[in-house]
């Protein structure tokens, strides 16, 4: 029996190798060329104004938090809002940052919600840090909206929302700063890189000096554009190194191209596994948010004895996986423990079933029958 295992990336290989030759051939692989070309590609596919590439949404979620840091000149200890149902790349930005993460619970979603992030503001937020899950945009609108009266900045976790449409625009249009991510296993998948998506220009400008170690490449092509006297360049303060390279975006170059296509059919999947599993008892679908399109990055249910669920779905070969543990859980965020009860409650029913681009329908029919099969006790 072929196991169906939860993520399985796929390449149009002939295509992203020929993109990997045209870096080889001009010999240049790192920042530049390949990375420009792919910021503009991904600005026309998504309306976004300004999009810079990075290493990974991990190092994106981080300089989000830096930049706005510096321009909001906040305070060691002030308050970012998270959800502790992520991975924890979303929280660890703030702790990198000497700020205070500040637990609020989720909705039916598994997003954040909105009634909880308004009882947790307090008079040092300074922002809201909300994962759209598995491309879900939850109830967003609304807190971006209670954000926005407060003067609180947003930072949208689109991790998982490469092509996620909410009506006729692409996710993050209204965040202060929303970071993708084209992780391995991700929609958009590279090996490792992702991209920060500023509204405001000049955050976009802080954005490319603080990616590569503070320099400011704009002083010299400004005033020397023949391109002569490259190292008159200035360096304005301390950055890191978070840029992406050529090879990752020309990776991602051809993954954007077939983008639409392939969440097409991830929804296609998730529309089947939809039906297969109506009225199968002691289940429950994760809805998707009203007048959203998703991703679907994944496709969540919630089921009691979650853990021992899986131990038989491996018994039929089939691999599903957890989207995620509530980070309370975890020792070194253990002091917001039991502060978001709906979080808890999700982290021990919640799981993601096989999702990609190369299962078939019979597969999901599978899948679907062997989780029958778990819950009602029947031969699968
Ligand atoms: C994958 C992921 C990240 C981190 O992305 P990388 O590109 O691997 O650094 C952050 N947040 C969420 C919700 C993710 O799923």
């Amino acid at each position: 029996m072929e196991p169906i295992n939860l993520f399985v990336p796929t390449f149009r290989i002939d295509e992203t190798l020929a993109e990997i030759r045209d870096c080889l051939e001009r010999g240049w692989t790192g920042l530049g060329f390949k990375t420009v070309e792919f910021e503009r590609a991904w600005c026309d596919y998504t309306g976004l104004p300004h999009a810079h590439f990075l290493s990974s949404a991990t190092t994106g979620l981080h300089l989000a938090l830096r930049l706005l840091r510096e321009k909001g000149e906040w305070r060691d200890g002030d308050e970012v809002i998270t959800t502790p149902l992520t991975f924890v790349s979303t929280n660890h930005g703030i702790l990198h940052e000497r700020l205070t993460p500040i637990f609020a619970d989720v909705d039916e979603y598994l997003c954040l919600d909105p009634d909880s992030v308004a009882a947790r503001i307090g008079p040092r937020t300074r922002a809201v840090s909300f994962v759209g899950l598995g491309g879900n945009v939850g109830r967003w609108a609304e807190v971006r909206a209670l954000c926005r009266e407060r003067g609180i900045k947003t930072i949208l976790d689109a991790s998982h929302m490469a092509g996620t449409w909410v009506g006729d625009r692409h996710a993050g249009w209204d965040a202060d700063i929303a970071v993708f991510s084209f992780q391995a296993v991700k929609n958009l998948p590279t090996a490792d890189s992702g991209m920060i998506c500023c509204a405001d220009a000049e955050l976009d400008a802080e954005a490319r000096k603080w990616s590569w170690l503070g320099i400011n490449k704009d002083t010299y092509s400004r005033t020397l554009s023949s391109g002569s006297y490259k190292w008159h360049y200035d360096v304005e303060h301390v950055g890191f190194k978070y840029h992406g390279n050529s090879i990752m975006a020309a990776i991602g170059l051809v993954a954007l191209r077939y983008l639409e296509e392939d969440n097409r059919h991830r929804r296609h999947l998730a529309a089947q596994y939809e039906q297969e599993l109506a009225g199968v008892r002691g289940l429950a679908v994760v809805p998707i948010a009203p007048g959203c399109t998703p991703s679907r990055h994944l496709f969540q249910i919630l089921v009691e004895d979650r853990d021992e669920i899986i131990v038989q779905l491996n018994r039929q070969g089939v691999f599903p996986g957890v989207h995620y543990r509530d980070n309370t859980i975890y020792r070194m965020y253990a002091n917001a423990a039991g502060s978001c009860p709906r979080s808890a409650h999700a982290s021990d029913r919640i799981i993601s079933l096989p999702l990609h681009l190369r299962m078939s329908e019979p597969e999901v029919r599978r899948v679907a029958n062997a989780l029958r099969g778990a819950l009602e006790g029947a031969p699968a």
